[in-house]
């Protein structure tokens, strides 16, 4: 997802990393007195606790009236327990008003509060389950997104959009909200007359009724995780291209936009075809090939990766690094979805590098040029959270360490393991968890297999510690020998501790670090040195003196840079 309030700031941003220019610090704080102002008006719904369940199928059956604002649905859970339980319980917020609970076709008792439906049926290990929920309602909007049902208007004509990400979907429909759990869905979504509904999958029908209303029927058949399902019902106008895969299958891209923005539409998206064949080539081909990969212009400002149904504000809809963005999740995020809130920058850190991947390959751009354009380059900047996200409950509390400190964690990566082990990292990542579920852990392991060896060090001081290292830097050249001695010192000055799992690793950044010797007649070489200790001196004996050295030129490591040494 990108919310548009930080992805235009973003891009304004362009720093060197010793100094901000004076609009660029007013730019950071008016950011973060947004940050602010949401933080003070956020209300969350309590973390997923897992059952011990996996839903297998979602058929949703909903009836919106959108000038009303109301819907009422009717939706079935299959699926089997996977160890003993007493009751079923389902999310459900209880704004929405539940009317009957159907298992295995027969009304049964039920519960509703504390936003879960309680089904007192007891399920053995293994044994399957069909349950319906009937229910109607006004759905809550909630969270700092924010997230939920929205009923908004363009040119006059009514709107109905969904934004579930992270935890919305039981604010318009019954599922067991946890993102681990995914399953197939049937998505029915019956409409009054003039309405167009988009949605995940494939479009199977369109069911007229005598009173004008229709219902269209779009089915997932892929495994989808709850906050990825997705419905948009408006006057919507469409058009169509065609992606081709590198094995020539074809595949529809289907836009559906408001009349008023067609011309626009047609204009910007067809980048959308570039975006899927570059991630191709790079990750694997597009995960969603037997159906489709389309956008769907919603009232939100900014864009949601809605499986094979990307949801776009009509403020992005030319925005190119957003288009590129939604169309990396389908990858990142919606084949390969986080296993916990905690694990969002494996969505968000690898859809923005996308954005710096899709610019290198199609403009011939320098990656580590875009993302130092991203950075303050201040250890207790923008970038200073942790990249892990801390608060399940509110994992897009931190949004600048989540995709652009996240997006630098995978270019340091690419920067350790070298171009070609780190990208046949990403696809031995993106092949093994396909269609499933990621944690932090399971990245770093097959990075650490492409590595040759453990990674944990890495982890522990970019993903899961704050800050990032403060560095100060000096060399000298004397003549030794028949040679020459440089002498290179190097100083890390951050205060903050790395904690390390193993006890025998410094508490600080270890990192190789490339020093460029420039010569006078103009000739230049790197050496890349392993600096692993807080104050280390490297001399090298050289045949001829350098008559400059710089620290990190091509800037693959984040870090902040002082000009003066600290006396310890
Ligand atoms: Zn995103």
């Amino acid at each position: 997802m990108i919310r548009c309030a930080w992805g235009l700031w973003l891009f304004g941003l362009l720093v060197s990393a010793r100094a901000l220019p004076p609009e660029a610090v007013s730019r950071i704080s008016e950011a973060e007195k947004w940050r602010e102002r949401v933080d003070a008006g956020v209300s969350t719904r309590r973390a997923v606790e897992p059952q011990p369940l996996d839903v297998e199928h979602y058929t949703l059956q909903i009836t919106l009236f959108p000038e009303a604002r109301r819907i009422a649905g009717r939706v079935t859970l299959r699926g089997r327990a996977m160890a003993a339980i007493e009751s079923l319980q389902v999310d459900l917020l209880t704004a929405l008003t539940v009317t009957r609970v159907l298992w295995e076709g027969a009304p049964v008792a039920f519960a509703h509060a504390d936003d879960r439906v309680r089904v007192l049926m007891p399920l053995a290990p293994g044994q399957s389950f069909a349950v319906t929920i009937e229910y109607a309602g006004e759905p809550a909007i909630l969270g700092r997104l924010p997230s939920g049902m929205f009923f908004s208007a363009h040119s006059g004509f009514p709107v109905v959009a969904t934004l579930s990400e992270p935890n919305g979907a039981p604010a318009w429909w019954p599922c067991v909200d946890d993102p681990a759990d995914k399953a197939t869905a049937d998505i029915e979504v019956t409409v009054p007359p003039g309405y167009v509904v988009a949605s995940n999958g494939l479009l199977e029908e369109v069911r007229p009724h005598p009173d004008g209303w229709r219902t269209y029927v779009w089915r997932e058949r892929y495994p989808i995780a709850t906050y990825l399902i997705s419905i948009t019902a408006t006057n919507f106008v469409e058009f169509s291209d065609v992606y081709q895969a590198q094995d020539g299958t074809t595949m529809p891209l289907l836009y559906y936009v408001y009349p008023e923005h067609l011309e626009r539409a047609r204009r910007a998206f067809p980048i959308t075809r570039e975006a899927l064949r570059v991630f191709a080539e790079i990750f694997g081909e597009y995960p969603f090939l037997a159906e489709k990969y389309g956008m769907a212009e919603f009232p939100w400002d900014g864009a949601m990766e809605h499986q094979t149904m990307t949801s776009i504000g009509s403020s992005a809809l030319t925005h190119v690094d957003t288009i590129v963005h939604e169309a990396a999740h389908q990858w990142w995020g919606n084949m390969v979805t986080l296993r916990t809130w905690h694990d969002i920058w494996l969505n968000e850190g690898f859809a923005t590098y996308s954005e710096i991947l899709f610019r290198e390959r199609a403009y011939g751009a320098d990656p580590g040029q875009l993302l130092r354009q991203r950075d303050d380059g201040l250890a207790s900047g923008r970038l200073r959270g942790t990249v892990y996200a801390e608060e399940a409950t509110d994992p897009f509390d931190d949004i600048p360490a989540i995709y652009t400190k996240g997006a630098w964690v995978l270019h340091m990566l690419r920067y350790l393991l070298g171009e070609e082990r780190f990208f046949a990292a990403l696809r031995e990542y993106g092949r093994r968890f396909a269609y499933a579920n990621a944690s932090t852990e399971d990245f770093m392991r097959v990075c650490s297999e492409f590595y040759g060896d453990s990674l944990q060090w890495f982890f522990e001081q970019w993903v899961y510690a704050p800050m990032r290292p403060i560095y100060a830097f000096a060399w000298s050249v004397q003549p030794e020998g028949a040679g020459y001695r440089l002498r290179l010192r190097v100083q890390q000055q951050q205060t903050h501790l790395i904690a390390r799992r193993d006890p025998a690793l410094p508490p600080i950044y270890i990192m190789p670090v490339e020093f460029t010797l420039r010569y006078a007649d103009g000739t230049s070489e790197v050496r890349r040195l392993w600096n692993r200790a807080r104050d280390e001196t490297f001399d090298l004996l050289l045949p001829r003196p350098p008559v400059s050295v710089t620290f990190d030129e091509r800037g693959w490591i984040l870090k902040e840079m002082r000009a003066d040494f600290r006396e310890r």
